[in-house]
């Protein structure tokens, strides 16, 4: 995807207050700021699907990237479910799940563990594959997996990564359907965790220090 087509989160243009918008109580001391609302990251969301399904022909394999992926996945799948039904497009879509984690804390480990055996990789080979990601950061964790599926001979993969941080330590990958490009903050929220924590907050928000401290391992 090319930069003019995704939204680009500047803190000029995306400064809310945790007062403009309604925040779980346990949450409030430990948030800096709303980077995006819930509703904004639906109708986004809406629109990606569009564009996907419009750019597919024949059987789909949606796989989510979990844990974090999951909310995305869900929204993102139910749109598409409604956008080939309205649209009368032949796109069979079949759902998949993987489960990796490369983050403690707010640190990358460097470490990518991947929870498919390959048994279940080898089904994949000869699908057509939409991967399915909450954030893409430096992009290794991402870079990797793809590594590892191409081994498999799908017949083609694409990836949606709902965020693309601004990062210098960016390896330069870029995902074929972002949604938004957000600055270098640790963000939580829409399914986001830190340390299992914030996954139960509806926006994307920035984490302070306080909720750092309150929930490091
Ligand atoms: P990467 O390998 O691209 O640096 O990191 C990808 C993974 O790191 C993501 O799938 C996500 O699990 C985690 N991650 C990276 N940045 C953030 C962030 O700002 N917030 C949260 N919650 N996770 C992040």
């Amino acid at each position: 995807m090319q930069p003019e087509q995704w939204i680009d989160v500047t803190p000029e243009k995306f400064n809310y207050s945790l007062d403009h918008f309604v925040i779980p109580r346990h949450y409030e001391n430990d948030l800096q700021s709303i980077l995006i609302p819930n509703g904004l990251i639906m109708d986004r969301i809406e629109k990606l699907s569009r564009m996907i399904v419009d750019e597919t022909e024949g059987p789909l394999v949606v796989c989510c990237v979990l844990k974090g992926g999951h909310q995305f996945f869900a929204d993102l799948v139910s749109f598409m479910k409604k956008c080939v039904t309205k649209s009368g497009h032949n796109v069979p879509l079949s759902l998949e799940f993987i489960k990796v984690k490369s983050y403690e804390n707010d640190q990358s480990t460097g470490d990518v563990k991947i929870s498919m055996t390959d048994a279940e990789l080898e089904d994949l080979a000869g699908k057509n594959l939409l991967i399915v990601e909450d954030i893409i950061d430096t992009g290794n964790t991402m870079v990797r997996l793809l590594k590892r599926l191409q081994t498999f001979k799908p017949a083609s993969v694409r990836v949606a990564s709902l965020l693309l941080k601004k990062t210098h330590l960016s390896c330069g990958y870029v995902p074929d359907y972002v949604g938004f490009a957000i600055p270098d903050s640790f963000v939580v929220g829409y399914a986001l965790d830190y340390n299992e924590y914030f996954r139960d907050l509806d926006h994307i928000c920035v984490i302070n220090e306080t909720g750092k401290n309150k929930y490091a391992v």
